[in-house]
C-alpha cells in the first residue's frame, strides 16, 4: 500500500457538476471542514445553494476551467459525462480524482464492455452497430429480444429501444441512428442489484452491501437493503465491484449496476453499467452507515483512510420524482430521513429528493 499524506481541513475541493450529487458531496466535504467550489454551466444548479464558491461556465471554457483549477487544491466530479478534454485541462493543473481513465471507460458502452470483458467480468452479449446492415447481422448473432442502445449519453432509459421482433428493428434503428450504437442481448434477470465501492488513494478497497433496485418508467424508484439474494451472490457482486475499482486504479466512490440472472450455489451475475461517481442507489448509506458514500468519496480524494461501510439497520431508499416531492416534504415520520435537493421546478421525471426509510431497531 502506498503511503499517502492526507489533505487537511481547509482544503479547497472543486466539483465539476452542480446537481444533487454535487450538492451532497459538498455537504459531506463541509462536514469534514473542507471548502468546496462548484463548476457548472447552469446558473440554477442545486449545488450552488450550499457553498459560496461557484463558477458558472461551460465545460468547454478553457479559461474558466484553468481559473477554477487554480482556485482549488483537488478536483472531483459528480457525473460521468465530463468531456475528456475538460478532464485533461483540469488534470494538467491540479489533481483530478477519479482520473480520466474511469471517464473514458464509462462514457462509452462499447469501451466499458470491452474493458470488463478483458478483465474477465461477464456482461450481456453485445455487438457494435453502425449501420442498418450491422443491426441485422447483430440480431442474427445475438438473437431476440435484444436492446439497442446509443454507446454514449444514455441515462434513465434514454437512448435505448427494446427489439422484440424482427419488425421492431427498423423503428428502433430509425429512432437512434446517427450516432454509434450497440446491440445487447436482452437479459431476463431475476433482480437488479448494485454495489457501491470505494477505493482509497492508498489502494484500500471497501464495498457496501448490495442494494436491490426497482425502476419505474426507467428511473430508479427504490433501493432496498438487504437485497433478497444469497450471501454468495452478494459476495460475488462485491468482489466484482472491488476488482473493477482496482483495475481502473480508481480513487473515490463508484456505483456498479448488475443483473442477477441466477442465484444459488453458483450465482450468475452480469455487470450492466459502471458509474464513476457517487450513485443514486447508494443514498441509503446516509441513514444507516457511520460513513456514507459521499463522505467516503471525499475521504478517498483527500487521501484519508476510508470509513466503515457496515450497514447498521435495514433501510429502503425511495426516490421522489417530480410532484411527489410536494406530497412528502414536511410530512416525514419517525425513522424517515428526508433529503430535498432544492430544485426550483418539479418537472415530471425529475429527481427532486429521496427518503431513507429506516427500519429502526426496537429499543
Ligand atoms: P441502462 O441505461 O443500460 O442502465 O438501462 C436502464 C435499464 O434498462 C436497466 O436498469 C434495465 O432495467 C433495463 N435494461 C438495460 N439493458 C438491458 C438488457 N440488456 N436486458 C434487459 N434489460 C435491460
Amino acid at each position: 500500500m502506498t503511503e499517502i499524506t492526507p489533505l487537511l481541513p481547509g482544503t479547497r475541493i472543486g466539483i465539476l457538476g452542480g446537481g444533487q450529487l454535487g450538492r451532497m458531496l459538498s455537504l459531506a466535504a463541509s462536514q469534514l471542514g473542507m471548502r468546496t467550489h462548484i463548476f457548472c454551466p447552469d446558473e440554477n444548479s442545486p449545488a450552488f445553494e450550499v457553498t459560496p464558491h461557484k463558477t458558472v461556465a461551460g465545460y468547454e471554457d478553457v479559461a474558466a476551467l484553468r481559473a477554477f483549477a487554480s482556485a482549488v487544491d483537488v478536483v472531483t466530479y459528480e457525473f460521468e459525462n465530463v468531456p475528456l478534454a475538460t478532464a485533461k485541462v483540469i488534470a494538467e493543473n491540479v489533481p483530478l480524482h477519479p482520473g480520466p481513465k474511469a471517464l473514458e471507460v464509462s462514457q462509452d458502452r462499447l469501451a466499458e464492455k470491452g474493458f470488463l470483458t478483458r478483465a474477465g467480468i461477464a456482461v450481456a452479449s453485445y455487438r457494435a452497430v453502425n449501420s442498418r446492415a450491422d443491426l441485422d447481422a447483430a440480431i442474427a448473432e445475438i438473437g431476440l429480444p435484444a436492446v439497442l442502445k446509443t454507446t454514449r449519453l444514455g441515462y434513465d432509459g434514454k437512448g435505448q429501444r427494446t427489439i422484440r421482433t424482427p419488425e421492431d428493428a427498423e423503428a428502433a434503428f430509425a429512432a437512434l441512428s446517427g450516432v454509434d450504437l450497440v446491440l445487447e442481448g436482452f437479459i431476463a434477470f431475476q433482480k437488479e442489484i448494485s454495489v457501491i465501492v470505494v477505493r482509497g488513494a492508498d489502494g484500500v478497497v471497501v464495498t457496501y452491501d448490495p442494494a436491490e433496485n426497482v425502476h419505474k418508467d426507467h428511473i430508479l424508484k427504490t433501493s432496498t437493503l438487504p437485497a433478497s439474494i444469497s450471501g454468495r451472490a452478494a459476495d460475488k457482486a462485491r468482489g466484482i465491484a472491488g476488482q473493477i475499482a482496482a483495475e481502473l486504479g480508481y480513487v473515490g466512490t463508484m456505483g456498479v449496476e448488475f443483473f442477477l440472472v441466477a442465484d444459488g450455489d453458483e450465482p450468475e451475475i452480469l455487470v450492466n453499467e459502471i458509474a464513476p461517481r457517487v450513485h443514486n442507489s447508494g443514498h441509503w448509506t446516509q441513514a444507516v452507515c457511520v460513513t456514507d458514500q459521499f463522505e467516503n468519496h471525499i475521504r478517498a480524494i483527500l487521501g484519508w483512510p476510508l470509513g466503515s461501510t457496515i450497514r447498521l439497520a435495514d433501510v429502503v431508499m425511495e426516490n421522489l420524482i417530480g410532484e411527489e416531492i410536494n406530497a412528502t416534504a414536511g410530512r416525514s415520520v419517525t425513522g424517515v430521513q428526508p433529503h430535498v435537493y432544492g430544485k426550483t421546478e418539479a418537472r415530471p421525471g425529475r429527481k427532486m429528493g429521496h427518503l431513507n426509510i429506516v427500519k429502526v431497531p426496537k429499543p
